[in-house]
């Protein structure tokens, strides 16, 4: 009850964020501001933030007494995928040295993150009833291509980001590879992708809310980006678009 009770609101909470998330530039990255408070390490941030997604879902998964199967374990596994990447490859990767995000963000991240593992593994581990048919079940293929696509694209597009500075620098280029040729944040549009198919592939409420959650986070930080490359870069491309090819 509880949880149906939280898993609703989160939902509910979502909706209305998202046009305040239109107004706000989430101060992070490029739009670090010291105005929203103590500053830490960009990259320790990115960990310990990370840290509650990577934990909390497979814990509720193992203490579950709900069925296990393989379906189920290659949830889990797709999920430690993702959150092995994000929590502790990614901030590694970055190229960040000397640079800071406010405690603000880190602590707003740790409770979405907290949250999120919680609802997604709470109904993995406990409520989660899927049969090894289910490997075969259409919403599980085409979910899972799309899964795949989404991660492929993610991937590529940080490793495009990460690999535009030498060692030492810590300054911004144009992007020009892969996706990049048609929008400014493929990195973001991969994500979104990425937990759309999830959603699609375990065709859940809980699962459904992450997706919608990544939309409403990245959406607006993708919009912020565009809007601050053609700012910075007079040369910038202008047939280049935010987040949709062609459209967006
Ligand atoms: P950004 O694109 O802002 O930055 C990614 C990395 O690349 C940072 O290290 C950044 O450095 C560097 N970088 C970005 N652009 C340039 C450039 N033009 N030149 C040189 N270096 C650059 O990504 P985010 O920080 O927004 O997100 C990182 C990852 O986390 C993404 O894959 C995103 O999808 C994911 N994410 C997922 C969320 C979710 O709700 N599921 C929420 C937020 C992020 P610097 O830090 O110095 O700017």
């Amino acid at each position: 009850m509880i949880y149906t009770i939280l898993l609703y609101s989160w939902i509910g909470l979502a909706i209305l964020l998202f046009p305040i998330l239109l107004r706000i530039t989430a101060p992070y990255g490029r739009h670090t501001k010291s105005t929203w408070g103590p500053l830490v390490s960009n990259r320790w941030g990115w960990v310990i933030m990370e840290l509650p997604a990577l934990l909390i879902f497979p814990i509720l998964f193992f203490v579950g007494d709900g069925p296990k199967t393989y379906v189920t374990w290659l949830f889990l596994g797709l999920w430690l995928l993702h959150y092995t990447n994000r929590t502790l490859v990614f901030p590694l990767r970055t190229r960040t040295k000397g640079k800071k995000m406010p405690l603000t963000i880190v602590l707003m991240a740790i409770c979405f993150n907290g949250m999120n593992g919680y609802l997604n593994g709470y109904y993995m581990g406990f409520m989660a009833d899927y049969g090894e048919s289910y490997l075969a079940d259409p919403r599980m293929m085409i979910g899972f291509a799309i899964f795949a696509v989404g991660l492929l694209i993610n991937w590529q597009s940080d490793a495009i980001l990460l690999n535009l500075r030498k060692p030492g620098e810590t300054g911004y280029k144009i992007p020009k590879k892969g996706l990049f040729r048609y929008i400014s944040c493929p990195n973001h549009l991969g994500e979104i992708i990425e937990w759309a198919g999830f959603a699609v592939m375990t065709w859940s409420l809980p699962t459904l809310s992450f997706a919608l959650w990544t939309a409403v986070n990245l959406i607006p930080r993708a919009l912020d980006h565009h809007r601050w490359y053609r700012k910075k870069f007079p040369d910038y491309p202008k047939e280049r678009k935010a987040i949709i090819p062609f459209l967006w």
